[in-house]
């Protein structure tokens, strides 16, 4: 379950931000996620829920993009979405394509109520 170690980190800047910015509940959290790290977004969910209790982002709604893995060729230079779990290039046949998007896992934003 990884997806639990990834969530404390992000439940962990949420908070560090949140105060920083003087929120005093959070509201919506976004998180951008590739495909090639693997993290199940119901899992997040799960997670989120269970880690969030008593945080400050307790009941806050988790938005979840999911980024498609893209791999460019260092031979011809295509851009291309693989058929997992073929990672080679469709045009050109090269079989060590370099990873453009899909390892990513960050906070995009957030949004919440200060004190006021
Ligand atoms: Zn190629």
């Amino acid at each position: 379950m990884h997806e639990f170690a990834l969530m404390q980190t992000v439940l962990k800047l949420v908070e560090e931000k949140a105060q920083a910015h003087g929120l005093v509940r959070v509201t919506r959290v976004k998180l951008v996620v590739g495909k090639m790290t693997m993290a199940l977004p119901a899992a997040l969910e799960l997670a989120f829920d269970a880690l969030g209790r008593g945080t400050v982002a307790e009941g806050a709604t988790l938005e979840i993009e999911e980024r498609e893995v893209r791999l460019a060729c260092p031979a011809c230079g295509l851009e291309f979405s693989p058929e997992l779990p073929h990672l080679g290039c469709p045009r050109c046949g090269e079989t060590a394509p370099r990873l453009v998007q899909g390892r990513e896992l960050y906070l995009d934003y957030f949004e919440g109520e200060d004190a006021g």
